[in-house]
């Protein structure tokens, strides 16, 4: 097995140094294509070279977000080959739809499916042998922005203590550890969410508020996404009992822990 990065000219603070494009090689001179990443002819040209005389079995997408998703069907149709992902987004269609517990041959190796919602509903991560391609579920060096937070966190307790021992980020640098890491997200995470109880407990009443609070030291261009994880952090509060929302009012409940 074999594993190349191609990074995609789109840096940005949503992004970080740009999208992480996969190649995933069996070792034979088989190939995946992961996270084409968008449609930029520049980036298409950068991952064909790569490729070079190399068989590809598929495109697969770990998420249908703009960054990752969008270059997958052009690049399918110039290569002859499918798109694989879970679920159809904007500008993505997949050939193949894979599932939770999947697998996915590319040539000699067994590419595991793990659906991991959280930061995206159609979230998927790959595993190869001890390697996973994380995509946005876990990144290098940057905070991951969380649309559903009870199902990120059990997508974060599933992948531990199953082995790994590589990440393959959508974006950032690879990282070994892959349970050190987990565990430092799951309690990022579980901090992050009592900063935000406690907030609303302190007398912010909404979502704003508690991101002036919660990301006062984080640059004001990422409050936008802060403003969605805080977002769910406060569903998950509110599916908790712990506070609740009357009208536009974030109230934390008496007595709550
Ligand atoms: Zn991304």
């Amino acid at each position: 097995m074999r594993i190349e990065r191609v990074l995609a000219n789109n840096p940005g603070p949503f992004t970080g140094p740009g999208t992480n494009t996969w190649v995933l090689d069996d070792g034979a001179g088989t190939v995946a294509i992961i996270d084409p990443g968008p449609v930029d002819s520049r980036h298409a040209t950068s991952i064909l070279e790569i490729i070079g005389g190399r068989a590809v079995e598929a495109v697969l997408v770990t998420h249908t977000h703009s960054d990752h998703a969008p270059l997958a069907n052009p690049l399918a149709s110039d290569l002859g080959v499918p798109t694989a992902g879970h679920a159809r987004g904007p500008g993505f269609e997949p050939e193949i739809r894979l599932l939770d517990g999947a697998r996915f041959a590319v040539g000699a190796l067994d590419l595991h499916v793990v659906h991991t919602p959280g930061h995206a509903d159609d979230h998927l991560c790959f595993r190869a042998g001890n390697a996973l391609f994380s995509g946005d579920h876990i990144m290098g060096g940057s905070s991951v922005m969380v649309e559903d937070m009870g199902p990120y966190l059990q997508s974060l307790s599933k992948l531990k203590g199953t082995g790994l021992e590589r990440l393959h980020p959508g974006h950032g640098e690879e990282m070994a550890d892959p349970d050190a890491v987990i565990d430092w997200y799951v309690a990022h995470r579980l901090q992050r969410h009592e900063e935000v109880f406690a907030t609303v407990a302190g007398g912010a009443s909404s979502v704003p508020e508690v991101v002036e609070v919660v990301y006062r030291d984080v640059d004001p261009a990422l409050h936008p996404l802060a403003a969605r994880s805080v977002e769910a952090h406060v569903t998950l509060l509110i599916a908790e009992g712990r506070i609740t929302s009357e009208g536009d009012e974030l109230v934390a409940t008496p007595n709550s822990p």
